[in-house]
Formats: structure tokens, C-alpha cells, sequence
């Protein structure tokens, strides 16, 4: 089901309550109010509860909301409560980090193939996958593998796209510092740290 009418903001949300929700879970917690839950993630709890409400009524007055049902709702919506597979295409400095990182898990994702163009890193196996060369790409189709993450040189990035789409991925995590052009069946979230870093001066408190 899409929730059609929800915000975007409230979605992107979504996975900070998560992550807030599994410390909770972890700290033996199996209630929570809006005001404890703002303490995990640093978002007010009117927001919380806004954000809460356009997915119907999880809360119960004096008892909050229960931490195990609302982590199951929150990856219902996010269609993460079932395990969604994952290609990485370039495995270099970054592609090495990102197959190497354990997070991954808790929101139900599975790094289950790696793809490069580099003879002398094919065939190598890091955590347990095994990197594979960039023309068996198309594999991941019967593979069922529709997401994507990518991290090529700037100037691979269209082209490694345009594979992707073709090989029937829906979603794709950019870390090419660029634009990439796709079909609207298609969502892409680029991630440019160094983008990100560059507005950082100008919110800097003046000392
Ligand atoms: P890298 O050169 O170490 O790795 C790139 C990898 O992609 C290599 O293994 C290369 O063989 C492979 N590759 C090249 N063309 C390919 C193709 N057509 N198909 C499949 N694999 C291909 O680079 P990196 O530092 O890992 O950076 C990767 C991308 O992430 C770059 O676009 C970079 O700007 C971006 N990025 C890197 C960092 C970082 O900290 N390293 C941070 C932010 C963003």
C-alpha cells in the first residue's frame, strides 16, 4: 500500500524513529512517549506525533506507544520489513566500506552482490560476497535484486546507470557526485558527502 498523501519530510523521517525506536528496544524499553522518543532522535515531539498521525493512531494516552508494534509499522511503510536485496556496482575505497558495514541489516537490507569492472578485484570475496564482473550485471533481474547501490568514478555513473535500469532495479543510492537521468519507474537518492559538508560553513555559529 502507498500512502499517497503523506509528506515526503515524514517519510524521510521515518527511518530516524526507526533507528531511535531499535536503541529504545535495545535499552529494554517496550514503551515510549513522544517526549522520550524526541530524546533518541532530536526531532520535536509535536512532530513525532504529527508524523505518527497520518499512519492512524499507535499510541495509547499515558502509556505511549508501544516499541515493538511501532518498529514493525514504521518497516511495513517502508517496505523494509521484509529483507529487500541489494547490488553494489564499483567496490573500490568506498564500495569496499560500504560492503564491509554491518548497519545495513537492521533496516532489513542485504548487500547480496558486488559488481566491478577491475580484473584484479573480481573473483575476491569480502563478508561473505563474492565480486562479480560488471558484464554479468544483468544477472541480478532473475536475481530479483531491484535496488542499487552505487559508488563509480563520476564519469561511469550515467552508463553503470543506464545498466542498472535495464537490468530492472527501482532504486538506486548514488554516490557519484552527479545527476543521473533515469525513468520516473525509477528512484534515485544521491548521496554527496562533499556537497553536504559545503553548507556547513555558512550555518556555522560565528565565534
Ligand atoms: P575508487 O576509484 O576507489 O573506486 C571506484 C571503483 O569503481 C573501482 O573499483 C573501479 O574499478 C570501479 N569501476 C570503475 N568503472 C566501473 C564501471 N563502469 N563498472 C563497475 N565498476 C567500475 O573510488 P571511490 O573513492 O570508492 O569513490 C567512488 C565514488 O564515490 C566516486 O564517484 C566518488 O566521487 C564517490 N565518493 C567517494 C567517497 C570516499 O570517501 N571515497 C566519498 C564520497 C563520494
Amino acid at each position: 500500500m502507498r500512502y499517497s498523501r503523506i509528506p515526503d519530510e515524514t517519510i524521510r523521517r521515518l527511518p530516524i524513529y526507526l533507528r531511535g525506536l531499535i536503541l529504545a528496544s535495545e535499552q529494554g524499553q517496550k514503551n515510549i512517549s513522544s517526549n522520550d522518543l524526541a530524546e533518541y532522535v532530536g526531532i520535536y515531539p509535536w512532530q513525532i506525533r504529527k508524523d505518527f498521525s497520518y499512519f492512524g493512531d499507535f499510541g495509547t494516552r499515558g502509556v505511549g506507544y508501544n516499541v515493538g508494534k511501532l518498529e514493525r509499522e514504521i518497516k511495513r511503510i517502508l517496505k523494509i520489513n521484509i529483507s529487500q536485496k541489494a547490488a553494489l556496482v564499483g567496490v573500490g575505497n568506498l564500495g569496499m566500506a560500504i560492503l564491509a558495514f554491518p548497519g545495513f541489516g537492521i533496516y532489513g537490507l542485504d548487500i547480496a552482490a558486488a559488481f566491478d569492472i577491475n580484473p584484479k578485484k573480481i573473483g575476491r570475496n569480502v563478508k561473505g560476497v563474492t565480486i562479480e564482473n560488471i558484464s554479468k550485471l544483468g544477472t541480478i533481474k532473475r536475481r530479483k535484486i531491484k535496488l542499487a547501490v552505487m559508488a563509480v568514478p563520476r564519469k561511469a555513473a550515467q552508463e553503470t546507470a543506464d545498466e542498472l535500469v535495464k537490468a530492472g532495479v527501482r532504486g538506486i543510492l548514488n554516490f557519484s557526485p552527479c545527476y543521473l537521468l533515469v525513468p520516473n519507474t525509477v528512484k534515485v537518492i544521491t548521496i554527496d558527502i562533499a556537497m553536504d559538508m559545503a553548507s556547513l560553513p555558512y550555518y556555522m555559529p560565528a565565534s
